[in-house]
Order: structure tokens, then C-alpha cells, then sequence
């Protein structure tokens, strides 16, 4: 297949465009002028950019690509603000797909902090509001947190008897009686309610998180759906709709372990980072040492300033990780950790510091958040070479949190993306979504304005770690790639590389930043086919 979009405003670098790209077999194999392009692009099939602008595609290094799609296909309360919303949203969601009665309704989102009616978290009652025949269970927006119905308590065999996972809580109201508000370990308790989906059930969700993902210009993911036990079955879900040419996105597998037995057997089984195709490959092992910020179950080193009983929520020991840590560098796998609270980040660098030693980081360790920060940790992921994978889209509900949880002076180094740049961190753009929406025209917002998605505040929030227009776009492209591996293949547009792009609805380089927001993805492309046309 041979195609010349031509006509266009293509980014090729900063400050420097291109009109016309030819691409042949899926790869780009020429870029200048639209002339010449015409003259030596033969019968290729033409498509006229009619002056648009185009950029590499998108490149989310850290999401859960599947749970986009169950988020999408699920009850969902992101952006409710109020509890009598979250109800109403439930009830609809029931009346609109006809949910049997008995079956369970999951679904995740809602956050007290946006309730405007009563600021508290969703317990039962508000949820046997919604259904008393259906089992229902809601997660709060940052997952760390569930709240269910009386039938679903019911269903689950959970009482005041049974007893309380470590790591974990059971909440119980004034009374002593159950909240419905299970959190961290505890939520497991619930997943014996949930029915396990066909392999049907699993492609549909799946091609549900594609085509939304191609509708945001995005033509590659480092998802983390591969866990402890479900390898084979999820990577055979991608493999299948590969194999059919259903796949419109990328993916580089973020694999999650929780503990050394599961990662050794992950490690005996075969599998490898690097492994795979351009559309399906095995990334990294993917650890978690803490929780989140909003949860304050994010690891800090000094006691959180709105609650000093706690520095957080540890999931492993120091020795636990380094041994995982260990373990898997010397398999030859890369490493992605989780880390959002200063003292988990000094954890991880600590873990990443014994392996790599004085030497280049080649595996390309990574640490996936790097929310909470100071200087000298930020220096020693420069002297490791440890890639940040970064979401600014967190900026939007986080910078009304993070001086309460922090302080101002801690909270002033945070965040610090445009640090990272100058200190020529390697820096890698995502959303973790469904934490936060899969949308790549927000979270460029949210790095250059440093604002919500209401645009507040109007300087910005600490404005001094804005990146440039042309920085977002690399870190969220290049920078990604880096990550895995793919620099010289993906996120440029210059010949040899795929022919990943998406196309926009006007000159992001020309109009105001306060104006990104308002930017649209008209077209996507993947491997030079149009894989995404706004309607
Ligand atoms: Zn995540």
C-alpha cells in the first residue's frame, strides 16, 4: 500500500515542518515539500491534508489500556458532582443496558472531593439507592477505594465478623455498623462477585478502548493488563485481534507482578522483554511500591501535613523490591515501578541504583508517576538515566490536593516536569488512564497551562514547571518510544520510521496555548492506514 498525504503542516521538530509524507508497506519513505513529494509518489494513493496539521501519533507510556475499555463498557461517575448524580447515573446505566437483576453492576470514578451536595465518600445506602436487586460495587476515581451495596456485602459473605485484611479496611459508620466502604486489600474481598468474561465479552471490550483511543490520535500504548495470572489469556486476547488486522493501537505490555513467585514462573515461562511484534510486544515488569495521593497511601518520607498519623501505604519492603528488582534485571527484563510519594521514589532509585551501579541503565528502568519530588531525587534520576513516565493530566484534580497532603514547599518541587526537561531527564507522557481520561489534547493542556480542565487557575499551578508546546508533543511521542525502545522506529515523522500519525483540526503550533483545549483530533493513522476520521 502507497499513500502521499500531502498538503499539510507536518511536525517533524521542533520549529521545523514539512508539507508531504509518502509511506509505503506501513513506513514512511520520503518527507519535504508537497512538489516533491507529487514527483515521485506515482500512482500512490493522495490524501489531501488541506493544510492541517500533523503530528506522530500519540504514545500513552502508562495506561491499563483493557480497563479503558471495562470502564467504557461500565457504570461510570467520573465528573458526577454530587451523590444524588452518582444515583441517578446508576439507575440509568441499569435502565439503558437492561442489567438483569443479579447481575453485577461494577463501575468506578466517583470522588468526594467534586460532590457539591455532601462531601463524603458513596456507602450502601446511597448504592441500595440505585438497585437492591443488582450487586453493586463503585470504585472511587484513584481505584484505592470501593463502596457497595447492601446486596453485594450480602453476596460477598462480608460481615462485622469477618476479619480485616492487612493493608486494608472494612469501614464501619457511627453506629458500628458496615459502611459499604471497603479500601486497598479489602477490596479484594469483592471479587468473588465478579463473573468471569468470554472471550467475546474481552474482544469487544478491547476493540471499545481502541477505537476511543484512535479518536484521541493516539496509535500506541504501554498498557498494564498483563498481571500475575491472567499472561496468557490477555496477551492472546491482543495477539487474536492482531492477527485479524482489528488492532488500531500499538501495545507494549507493561507486565504487573506483586511478588517473586509470580515473576519467576512470569520469567520460566519464556517470556522476555522486547519480545513480540510492532503491534504487540512484552515490556517491562511492571512493580507497585505505593498507593495514591488522593488515598494518602502514596509513600512520603515525612508524615502527611493533613494527617500525620500516616506516611502511607508500603507494598513492599525495601528487600522485597530490590529482590524483584534484581531478579528481573537479571533476566534481561526492564523494570516500570510505581512510585508516587517521595519515599517511595527514594525506594525505587534505591532498588535501580544497585543494579545499574556506575553503568549506562541499557534495560531502560523506568519509574511510572514520579509525583512527588525534591531536587536531589530529581538529579538522581538524571544520574541513573531513569525514565520518568509522567501524567500531567493529574495536575487537574491533584493541584488542589497536593499543598494540603505535602505542604507548599515539597509541593513546589512536585509535578516538576519542566525540572525534568531541563535537567534532560528522559521523560515519557501518559494518563494512567482510567484514572484519568485517555485524552492526549487535555493532558498536553494540562503540561503547558499547568491549569484544570476548567483552565484554573489562570497563571497556572506553579507556573514555573510549564513545558513548552513542542516539549509536551516529544515527551508525549519521542519520549515514549524511548521508553520502549522504539526511538529510531516510532514518534518522528522521517523516513524509516512507522507511519503512525494523527491529524488535527487546526495549528496547534499557531493559536494561543489557552486554546489547546479546544484542539480536535480529525484523523488517525496507523501504518499509514486511516484507522480514525471524525465524524
Ligand atoms: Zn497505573
Amino acid at each position: 500500500m502507497r499513500r502521499a498525504f500531502i498538503n499539510g503542516k507536518i511536525y517533524m521538530n521542533s520549529g521545523q515542518f514539512a508539507e508531504a509524507v509518502l509511506v509505503e508497506d506501513g513506513v514512511i519513505t520520503a518527507v519535504g515539500r508537497t512538489s516533491e513529494i507529487e514527483l515521485i509518489a506515482g500512482d500512490a494513493e493522495r490524501v489531501d491534508l488541506e493544510g492541517r496539521t500533523m503530528l506522530p501519533g500519540f504514545n500513552d507510556s502508562h495506561c491499563h489500556f483493557y480497563s479503558v475499555g471495562v470502564s467504557l463498557t461500565s457504570l461510570m461517575m467520573l465528573g458526577c458532582t454530587s451523590i444524588a448524580q452518582c444515583i441517578e447515573e446508576g439507575r440509568r446505566f441499569i435502565e439503558r443496558n437492561q442489567v438483569a437483576p443479579g447481575r453485577l453492576i461494577s463501575g468506578r470514578g466517583w470522588n468526594q472531593d467534586y460532590f457539591t451536595d455532601e462531601n463524603r465518600m458513596l456507602d450502601r445506602h446511597d448504592l441500595d439507592k440505585i438497585s437492591t436487586e443488582h450487586p453493586i460495587v463503585v470504585r472511587r476515581a484513584c481505584g484505592h477505594v470501593a463502596s457497595c451495596n447492601s446486596l453485594a456485602l450480602e453476596r460477598a459473605g462480608i460481615t462485622t465478623d469477618t476479619p480485616v485484611p492487612d493493608g486494608g479496611e472494612i469501614r464501619r459508620d457511627a453506629q458500628g455498623n458496615l459502611s459499604g466502604i471497603l479500601t486497598e486489600n479489602a477490596i479484594a474481598l469483592l471479587d468473588c462477585l465478579e463473573e468471569p468474561p468470554t472471550d467475546e465479552e474481552m474482544e469487544r471490550t478491547l476493540r471499545a478502548a481502541m477505537a476511543y483511543a484512535a479518536s484521541h490520535g493516539i496509535t500506541s500504548v504501554h498498557t498494564n493488563d498483563v498481571k500475575n495470572d491472567n499472561a496468557e489469556r490477555m496477551l492472546s486476547l491482543w495477539n487474536r485481534l492482531t492477527e485479524r488486522g482489528e488492532s488500531t493501537v500499538r501495545a507494549y505490555h507493561q507486565c504487573c507482578f506483586t511478588n517473586i513467585e509470580g515473576l519467576r514462573s512470569f520469567i520460566d515461562a519464556g517470556y522476555k522483554t522486547g519480545q513480540g511484534s510492532d503491534m504487540n510486544r512484552i515490556g517491562p515488569i511492571k512493580l507497585f511500591i505505593d498507593g495514591s495521593l488522593g488515598a494518602r497511601t502514596a509513600v512520603t518520607r515525612q508524615p502527611y501535613a493533613d494527617d500525620p498519623r500516616t506516611t502511607g501505604v508500603l507494598c513492599l519492603t525495601q528487600a522485597q523490591l530490590d529482590e524483584l528488582v534484581r531478579t528481573a534485571h537479571e533476566s534481561g527484563f526492564q523494570v516500570a515501578t510505581h512510585a508516587i510519594g517521595d519515599g517511595g521514589i527514594d525506594m525505587v532509585l534505591k532498588s535501580y541504583e544497585q543494579v545499574i551501579g556506575q553503568g549506562p541503565n541499557t534495560l531502560r528502568h523506568a519509574i511510572i508517576h514520579c509525583q512527588i519530588t525534591d531536587m536531589p531525587l530529581l538529579e538522581r534520576f538524571k544520574r541513573s538515566d531513569i525514565t520518568a513516565q509522567v501524567q500531567p493530566i493529574f495536575l487537574h484534580y491533584d493541584m488542589q490536593i497536593v499543598e494540603d497532603r505535602v505542604g507548599h514547599d515539597l509541593a513546589m518541587t512536585s509535578y516538576a516536569f519542566n525540572t525534568m526537561d531541563e535537567l534532560g531527564i528522559h521523560v515519557a507522557y501518559g494518563t494512567d488512564s482510567p484514572v484519568e481520561d485517555l485524552h492526549t489534547i487535555n493532558n498536553l493542556h494540562c503540561a503547558v497551562n499547568r491549569q484544570n480542565l476548567k483552565r484554573q487557575p489562570a497563571e497556572g499551578f506553579n507556573p514555573a514547571e510549564c513545558v513548552t508546546l513542542e516539549q509536551a508533543i516529544d515527551n508525549y511521542t519521542i519520549g515514549s518510544a524511548y521508553a520502549s525502545f522504539d526511538e529510531d522506529k516510532k514518534g518522528r515523522i522521517q523516513p524509516g520510521y512507522l507511519a503512525d500519525f494523527c491529524v488535527l483540526d487546526r495549528d496547534i503550533f499557531a493559536i494561543d496555548t489557552s486554546e489547546i483545549m479546544d484542539v480536535r483530533v480529525d484523523m488517525t493513522i496507523l501504518g499509514g492506514r486511516t484507522v480514525y476520521t471524525r465524524a
